[in-house]
């Protein structure tokens, strides 16, 4: 552990949560915006408070910042604490399984997007055809 109260860490670890997480929730509006794709809530309260809801379809999208969800492709443990951090990784990674199987038991269909998809043009792309399909057919 470092010099950090629990308290100061678990401050610091929210601040970056959300600052990172809005902005690629905006870069996603604002893809879904130019693609004429309608019909989408943000954060209703559903298991794991997905980023982005479309009810008629009952399709759910969480954007997964690659730190906090463990991304195989761009993750790296901190030099400091690295158990510290392979533990709180873990345990993200797992709650995002069970979330989405709680979901999934309600009849949702759940979409995950990596951070680092999302900042690459042309998955971003692949991705915005996928949900095109499914919210264009329900
Ligand atoms: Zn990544």
């Amino acid at each position: 552990m470092d010099n950090l109260t629990k308290e100061k860490r678990s401050k610091i670890m929210s601040s970056i949560r959300s600052k990172n997480n809005l902005t690629t929730e905006l870069r996603m509006a604002s893809l879904l915006r130019k693609s004429s794709i309608k019909g989408w809530r943000r954060h209703l309260p559903l298991p794991g408070r997905p980023d982005f809801t479309w009810p008629k379809a009952r399709l759910v999208l969480f954007i997964d910042g690659c730190f906090w969800h463990g991304c195989k492709k761009c993750y790296k443990p901190p030099k400091s604490n690295k158990a510290f951090w392979t533990d709180k990784i873990e345990k993200n990674q797992k709650r995002d399984r069970k979330k989405s199987r709680e979901l999934k038991a309600k009849g949702w269909m759940v979409l995950r997007i990596r951070e680092c998809d999302l900042a690459n043009d042309r998955h971003a792309k692949n991705w915005i055809k996928k949900i095109k399909t499914i919210v264009g057919f329900s």
